[in-house]
């Protein structure tokens, strides 16, 4: 008879990461999968946080191939594991005011087009055309992809644990991990407040803290928690229902459709790492300056909402995926502020490596934790 606290798998962290692998290792068959989340609700730390903005436009080949292989899985959703998630197709679309991020862009567009992305290039012109309510007389060419769009983060998080829940796994809030028990370099399990859990292999999916949670095993992640901020408006009936994801790249200004009015954000380059979610309202009064002067009838917007959450960087803004030098210890984070519409595919990926020894779906070998004492990082240039 096993112990009640004896498991096959204990994920650390409730948000989508781990929500999705806690479910495609229980889709694989195995029913004593844990998860553990420190909040009093899961999906609350970044990804309940996150604007829900899901693309196929990434700078890197392996980024733009997770979201042809996640972004699909968004599609099918509610088919597979039987929850809506509001899948909006508004379109990305990237607006560019110098010569070297139109240049750059120019590049990423074709090299989308290459692997399958039909992401479209449009001129100045065409763009003043397509969004008479925006100021883009700087505006030298812009990038949109009608397949990107919005999700909702909430029904992706609880659609994944739910399902997980059907299958067997048991899912525990208000339970932070406080210690991970590491014997001759091998996990053998996590202290929380209300007792000891045991199993083989931990892993560690909590996002911006994943550097802190990895710590206490004993194993050093290059992931640093950094502020990100955004509001939303009262009603704003001039926005056409067709207004897609609007972002002006060199100043990480964005708009987007929520409800009735829009979301705005905008991101602080100078931002200090931290663990602090407080909005910084100095800061909210750059974005707004900026934002009324992209879309002028903001300056007649009430505001309805506003919220800070944490991106999880890593030193070339791509995620760590895998192993760790300590057996069993597994990593799955520091997507760097894009992870959200990646996280199907990498709960997937995940269940692949810690099974199989190697990830068959796709091969992210080179997005190891090893990258970076090997100087193999491979730079992601579309970071918002
Ligand atoms: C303002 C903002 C906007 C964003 N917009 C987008 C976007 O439009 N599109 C997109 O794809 N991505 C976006 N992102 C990024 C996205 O939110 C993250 O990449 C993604 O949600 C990371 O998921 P995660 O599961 O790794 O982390 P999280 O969602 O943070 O989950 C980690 C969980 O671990 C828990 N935890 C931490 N320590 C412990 C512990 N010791 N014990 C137990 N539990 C613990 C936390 O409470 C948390 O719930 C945005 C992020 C922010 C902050």
């Amino acid at each position: 008879m096993i112990p009640a606290n004896h498991f096959d798998f204990i994920v650390i962290g409730g948000g989508v990461m781990g929500a999705s692998t806690a479910y495609h290792l229980a889709a694989r068959g195995f029913k004593k999968v844990l998860l553990l989340e420190k909040d009093e609700f899961f999906g609350q730390g970044a990804t309940g946080r996150c604007a829900g903005g899901v693309r196929y436009q990434f700078s890197t080949e392996i980024n733009i191939r997770l979201s042809m292989e996640s972004l699909p899985m968004l599609e099918r959703f509610e088919e597979e594991i039987g929850q809506a998630i509001d899948y909006r197709k508004c379109g990305y679309l990237f607006i560019l005011s110098n010569k070297k991020d139109a240049a750059t862009f120019k590049r990423n567009v074709a090299l989308q087009n290459k692997v399958g992305v039909k992401t479209e290039w449009l001129s100045g012109d065409e763009l003043r055309r397509r969004l008479p309510m925006m100021r883009l007389d700087d505006i030298l060419a812009g990038a949109f992809n009608p397949q990107d769009g919005l999700v909702d983060p909430n029904g992706v998080v609880m659609g994944y644990i739910s399902a997980a829940q059907r299958l067997g796994t048991i899912a525990l809030t208000n339970t932070p991990v406080v210690s991970i028990q590491v014997k001759d370099n091998r996990v053998t399990g996590v202290s929380t407040p209300s007792g000891d859990y045991f199993a083989p292999v931990v892993v560690d999916a909590t996002g911006p803290w994943a550097g802190v949670t990895s710590q206490m095993a004993g194993v050093q992640l290059p992931i640093t928690p950094l502020r990100r901020q955004w509001l939303t408006t009262s009603p704003l009936p001039e926005i056409p229902d067709d207004f897609p994801f609007v972002l002006d790249f060199a100043q990480s200004l964005y708009f987007h459709r929520e409800g009735p009015g829009l979301l705005t954000g905008m991101s602080n380059p100078n931002e200090t790492p931290g663990f602090d979610q407080n909005i910084d309202p100095d800061w909210e009064l750059v974005h707004m300056e900026a934002a009324i002067a992209r879309l002028p009838l903001l300056e007649k917007a009430g505001l309805a909402s506003k919220l800070a959450g944490l991106y999880e960087m890593t030193p070339d803004a791509h995620p760590i995926f895998g192993k760790t030098p300590v057996e069993g210890f597994f990593v799955v984070a520091g997507f760097s502020g894009h992870g959200f519409m990646h996280g199907p595919i990498a709960g997937k990926l995940m269940a692949e490596i810690i099974l199989d020894g190697h990830a068959s779906t796709l091969d992210v070998s080179m997005l190891d934790l090893a990258r970076f004492a090997e100087g193999r990082l491979i730079y992601e240039y579309n970071v918002v």
